[in-house]
């Protein structure tokens, strides 16, 4: 079974869902069709993405009823300004009524407009457009301005997160403000210097599982959000075959050890 994660407004999300970034609408379609076939729930897009028709297309074609969905787009930064009506934008494209969760793409605090916008999604939730909403890339400076001028938390902070960069103050920090932290580029964008980590290809023999799994099942068991990316039907399914193990506590303490601070994405307050 695959486990299920409470968010603070009460809301709940799949731990494990399916990234699409860098897959086009054709890819999108594909691979969406295929997880949703395997048994993932939870979908991860963005405006700028350009695939949300492909997850749309995927997710009519399923005809699975929308309250076992869970599907998240995200506010691109150049649409800070009017929410509403990239909001509008994605729904139809994704050919739904409401997402699940609306996620600020990047804090962009050059630009200033993060707390107007997060006051735009606030509105939005209460007009039923989304469930739930939270931010992408938000340091704490940045979640500490949401909280003092609008009082309303995010739900989640999704933010890059794999063994190479593990985030243990930032994710601290959300968790003692209960906002669940949710891991982009879980796999490290493909594994280079995590897979062949001798801890990892150990854990991999001990468990019969990939490198891959491992390194999921970390994310599972440190209580994060992960939405691995693949387009690739049999890596989609090695993808959500890891709920029948655990990585113990030791092994938990030791994966921390792979830290090294690697950032593949940019630097939220340098974007
Ligand atoms: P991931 O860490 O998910 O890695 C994806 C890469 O790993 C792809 O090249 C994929 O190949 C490959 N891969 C997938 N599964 C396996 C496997 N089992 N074994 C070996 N290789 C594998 O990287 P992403 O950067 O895509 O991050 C995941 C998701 O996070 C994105 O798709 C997006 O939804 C979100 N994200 C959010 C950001 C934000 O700013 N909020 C920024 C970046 C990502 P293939 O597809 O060819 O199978």
């Amino acid at each position: 079974m695959q486990p299920i994660i409470k968010l603070h407004d009460g809301n709940l999300m799949p731990q494990l869902g399916l990234g699409v970034w860098q897959a086009s609408i054709e890819e999108t379609a594909f691979a969406v069709s295929q997880a949703l076939e395997i048994g993932y729930r939870s979908i991860d897009t963005a405006a700028i993405y350009q695939n949300e028709e492909g997850v749309g297309a995927a997710l009519q074609s399923a005809s699975i009823p929308r309250n076992e969905l869970f599907i998240t787009t995200k506010l691109w930064n150049d649409d800070q300004h009017d929410p509403q009506a990239a909001l509008e934008n994605s729904l139809k494209k994704l050919r739904l009524d409401y997402v699940d969760l609306y996620l600020i793409h990047w804090p962009k605090p050059a630009q200033d407009q993060y707390v107007d916008a997060w006051r735009s999604l606030i509105k939005m939730r209460q007009q039923g457009l989304v469930k739930s909403i939270g931010v992408c890339n938000f340091n704490i400076p940045h979640l500490q301005r949401l909280l003092e001028e609008t009082s309303v938390a995010p739900v989640i902070n999704q933010i890059e997160l794999h063994p190479l960069l593990q985030q243990r103050q930032l994710h601290a920090w959300n968790a003692t403000h209960h906002i669940i932290t949710e891991s982009w580029s879980p796999l490290a964008q493909g594994g280079e210097g995590v897979f062949d980590q001798a801890l990892i290809k150990k854990l991999a023999e001990k468990y019969n599982k990939s490198p891959a799994q491992i390194v999921l099942r970390w994310h599972l068991d440190s209580g994060l959000i992960a939405i691995p990316k693949s387009v690739t039907a049999a890596r989609i399914r090695e993808n959500f075959d890891v709920f029948d193990f655990k990585l113990d506590k030791d092994e938990l303490s030791e994966i921390a050890k792979l830290d090294i601070g690697k950032r593949l994405g940019p630097n939220p307050d340098l974007l």
